[in-house]
């Protein structure tokens, strides 16, 4: 798993941040998060001059979705920039959590747990396949996509059904 060598970073300028983690590894568990191949990641990492450390680079996978209209596969590269920041300083990182603690008596920082943090902000809560996709029909079922039905599109308001009720009375 991909890991941030403090103790070469203390010797070189920067330290690459390389590697990758399979679609069903343990840190997905619970995420929401579903991977159709592996998550990539590939950052550069430097220590600034006031004691932070900062990674700054790319994540790629392809997500694992289905289209909330037609509910077709329909997986989805996704690329994203990300910088990492974590320091020691507690009063600089704050609360808002942008700013991670560096982990104490450890020569490596396991970047996952930031990774996930940031896959989750960044992936959209739901996919669609195509923005004129026409969904399915919501009484047959049938996908509006590739075939049409003779289903009446005009759902009854359930409203005016309780209307009439006491109209008629
Ligand atoms: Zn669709
Ligand atoms: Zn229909």
């Amino acid at each position: 798993m991909p890991t941030l060598d403090l103790r070469r970073l203390a010797q070189d300028d920067s330290v690459a941040v390389v590697g990758e983690w399979a679609a069903d590894d343990a840190l997905w568990a619970e995420s929401g998060l579903t991977f159709a191949g592996r998550v990539k990641v590939d950052l550069v990492a430097r220590e600034t001059g006031s004691g932070e450390i900062v990674a700054t680079g790319t994540v790629s996978t392809v997500l694992d979705r289905a289209c909330r209209r037609c509910l077709e596969q329909a997986d989805e590269e996704f690329d994203l920039d990300v910088a990492l920041v974590w320091s020691d300083d507690a009063e600089l990182r704050g609360d808002d959590g942008e700013i991670r603690a560096l982990p104490t008596g450890t020569d490596e920082i396991d970047v996952g747990e930031a990774i996930r943090e940031e896959l989750l902000l960044a992936v959209p809560p739901y996919k669609v396949c195509d923005p004129d996709c026409k969904g399915l029909c919501p009484q047959c079922g049938i996908n509006w996509n590739e075939h049409s039905c003779d289903c009446s599109t005009e759902e009854p308001d359930p409203r005016w059904d309780a209307l009439r009720a006491l109209q008629s009375e």
